[in-house]
């Protein structure tokens, strides 16, 4: 099977801003656009994106999970990277035209149609490097994907880095910069310590991997970094934890420290979890720090883990009743 996210579909909904106004919204051949090579995405890294998915139901409706939260995480994205602003209503339009463009391409579960929403500035101007650009293209991409787990969901190896994921007020921001800083620590955690994910801890906080969040279980409370500027507030961390606490468990948002994770993870039972679109929600089986390997808990999936992952795709693949209204069906 193809890597995730490496096959599109051949068209992609597209609008442009052109200094003053949004122009319609159109549904173009994904590989049409043309840019300048002084555009200022290519030399600035004005650039932000999204990830979310659409999953076909038993009935053969559509349903997008969580559009709204994702729409306004990447106008946030926007805004703090002085990209053009654009009202919520256009980016939804364009997800619901594209989905429903190919809707007879979205895979069966545990397959889905990843929607990548991307936002760029197009402005030929390398005089600009510390001035927005004027104006910008947004598309909505679309990504058959399967099971990002086919064969069995094994339980990761992450690397703990002293390091950040980026500078300490950019981390909510979904911005290409920030995945392109993640590439050199991940590669190299790879190498040297066979890791899956690096996990960013500067001055001991646990923040983030490269493209999930965090969460550790220790009995019946989750206990995740709270919600602040230094890492990506994702979709599926918010979901999980709203699922846990339907389920009785205890949220706690708050700091973490390595110390106390180490601590944690070495009691029997405890487990620990990625959050992500993608990974939904990905074991943790064995943190890396200075040298030294820690399992988590018994060091394989545990069970947890593996009931909120289920409540979740259970709602997302339309099986368990949508109560906090999460899904747009088209
Ligand atoms: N952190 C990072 C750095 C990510 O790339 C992602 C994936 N988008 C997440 C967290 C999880 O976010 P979400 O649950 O919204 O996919």
């Amino acid at each position: 099977m193809a890597a995730f996210g490496s096959v599109f579909m051949p068209e992609m909904a597209m609008a442009q801003f052109d200094g003053n106004a949004w122009g319609p919204a159109a549904i173009v051949p994904a590989n049409s656009i043309s840019l300048h090579p002084g555009a200022h995405v290519l030399h600035y890294a004005s650039t932000c994106f999204e990830g979310l998915k659409a999953f076909r139901h038993e009935d053969g409706t559509i349903a997008i999970f969580r559009m709204d939260k994702n729409v306004a995480r990447m106008l946030q994205s926007s805004e703090l990277l002085s990209l053009p602003k654009f009202e919520p209503a256009l980016l939804s339009q364009m997800i619901v035209d594209a989905v429903r463009h190919f809707a007879a391409d979205v895979p069966t579960p545990p397959g889905s149609m990843y929607i990548r929403p991307t936002h760029i500035g197009t402005e030929p101007a390398i005089g600009k490097a510390a001035t927005p650009t004027l104006t910008s293209m947004l598309y909505v991409l679309l990504s058959p994907v399967g099971d990002y787990f086919a064969g069995g969901s094994r339980a990761l190896r992450l690397l703990l880095e002293d390091n950040a994921r980026c500078a300490p007020h950019m981390g909510m921001i979904k911005s290409g910069g920030n995945y392109a800083s993640a590439l050199q620590p991940t590669m190299q955690a790879k190498a040297k310590h066979q890791a899956d994910q690096v996990l960013f801890c500067p001055h001991g906080d646990v923040q983030e991997t490269g493209a999930a969040n965090f969460l550790l279980i220790d009995g019946n409370e989750i206990i995740t970094k709270a919600l602040d500027a230094s890492f990506l507030h994702g979709v599926t961390r918010d979901s999980i934890l709203t699922l846990a606490r339907d389920l009785g468990m205890t949220v706690s948002e708050r700091d973490l420290t390595v110390d106390e994770l180490l601590e944690r993870a070495a009691k029997p039972g405890t487990e620990a979890a990625l959050s992500g679109t993608a990974a939904v929600l990905a074991p943790v089986g064995t943190l890396i720090h200075r040298g030294t390997e820690y399992k988590v808990g018994s060091g394989e999936p545990g069970p947890t883990t593996a009931r909120l992952r289920q409540a979740l795709n259970d709602i997302q693949w339309g099986k368990a009743e949508d109560k906090h209204g999460w899904l747009t069906k088209i």
